[in-house]
């Protein structure tokens, strides 16, 4: 409903140039121009984590994720363009943004995403409340349109954690540390169709499946590994990540 009037006041420009949009794409507020703009990041790139830096032994990236989280793959780098549609999603007011996202992380194939469910990294309460939405909620449920697959939410913040883009990547580290715990009860999935909905009734019933975290942006990792950490102390066995950004250059290499 609410995309509806939104799609309506909306006027059907570009939200990152102004560019008027043709009316096929009505439902997409970034014109192609813009989106040709971001930068995939491509390999090579470390098998595991996906940050392309050159490798001389041990990946400083990922070298403490825990044992089940095996893949991180990003769609573009956040330059420029890219960071103006994160922040817009985030905030801007504008989830349908979403779908744009979700557009350029749905050429992602990781292995195994087949069969995985997909699991959005929460937000605290209170951000949520200030929000109205949670910004890789929507980035999931746009992205499991497009890869159909079941949106799982698996996971609650145990506590409201400080912003991380104002934090040092060992105080990154200290911020997240246990933010995330499994959700009891109904863990609201949600798929077209409501074709999954019985099955989730016990989050237990999700937990061996593999789980795909969906997020906004991959700066240190930090948040996606504490994630996966929560997920495999649940019992899950096989976690993968997908991002929309990429951070260029990581403040801690
Ligand atoms: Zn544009
Ligand atoms: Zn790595």
């Amino acid at each position: 409903m609410r995309e509806a009037v939104e799609q309506l006041l909306l006027p059907a420009e570009c939200l990152l140039c102004r560019a008027l949009l043709p009316f096929r794409d009505a439902s997409r507020l970034v014109c192609d121009v813009c989106r040709y703009r971001w930068r995939p990041v491509r390999p090579p790139w470390c098998p595991r984590c996906g940050q392309p830096e050159p490798l001389f032994g041990r990946c400083r990236v990922c070298a403490d994720w825990p044992a089940t989280f095996i893949l991180a793959r990003s769609a573009v780098w956040l330059d420029a363009g890219a960071r103006a549609a994160v922040h817009a999603l985030k905030y801007g007011g504008l989830p349908r943004i979403a779908h744009d996202l979700a557009a350029a992380i749905a050429v992602l194939d990781p292995p195994g995403r087949a069969g995985a469910w997909l699991v959005p990294i929460p937000l605290g309460p209170r951000r949520l409340r200030h929000r109205g939405y949670n910004q890789s909620e929507r980035l999931a449920r746009a992205l499991g349109r497009r890869w159909h697959r079941p949106v799982v939410e698996l996971l609650v913040r145990s506590r409201d954690t400080a912003a991380q883009t104002t934090l040092t990547p060992e105080a990154r580290l200290a911020n997240v540390a246990g933010a995330f715990e499994l959700r009891i009860g109904n863990c609201g999935l949600r798929i077209d169709g409501g074709k999954y909905e019985s099955a989730i009734r016990n989050p237990k019933s999700a937990i061996e499946r593999p789980l795909v975290l969906v997020d906004d942006v991959f700066t240190t990792g930090a948040t996606l590994a504490e994630a996966a950490r929560a997920l495999e102390r649940a019992g899950a066995r096989t976690v993968l990540a997908v991002t929309f950004g990429r951070a260029v250059v990581p403040d801690f290499i």
